[in-house]
């Protein structure tokens, strides 16, 4: 989608720090990081957001949880946060599909 964010980053139009990348998903570096290691981790395919999946994504999911463990592993996290914000109100600015990996300090709970 030419004019989603997210898929300009993947088609490479802007520019991003890539942590990692693969035939299904593209990780990168969170460009207003909220801890030391604030990393986002997207489809390749787009999807608005969590309530946009559907059955034929339940693959896709796992591998973006999957993927998130092995960046933290890679990283030497012993200890993050994994965030999916699932529509405005719950903090979604961008909408294409993706998951925060953050970490590197300690965190409150709950978030608020
Ligand atoms: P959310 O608010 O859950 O939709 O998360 C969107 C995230 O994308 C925010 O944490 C932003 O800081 C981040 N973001 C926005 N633009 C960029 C960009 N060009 N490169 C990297 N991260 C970005």
């Amino acid at each position: 989608m030419s004019d989603c964010l997210f898929c300009r980053i993947l088609a490479k139009e802007i520019p991003s720090r890539k942590v990692h990348e693969d035939e299904l998903t593209y990780a990168f570096h969170d460009v207003n990081p909220q801890a030391p290691t604030h990393v986002l981790i997207v489809p390749r395919k787009h999807l608005a957001g969590v309530a946009e999946m559907d059955k034929t994504d339940e693959s896709l999911c796992g591998a973006l949880l999957f993927r998130a463990k092995e960046i933290a592993d890679s990283l030497g996290l012993t200890s993050y946060r994994l965030v999916f914000n699932s529509g405005a109100e719950a903090g979604q600015s961008v909408f294409h599909l993706h998951l925060h990996l953050l970490g590197g300090r300690r965190m409150k709970w709950p978030p608020g």
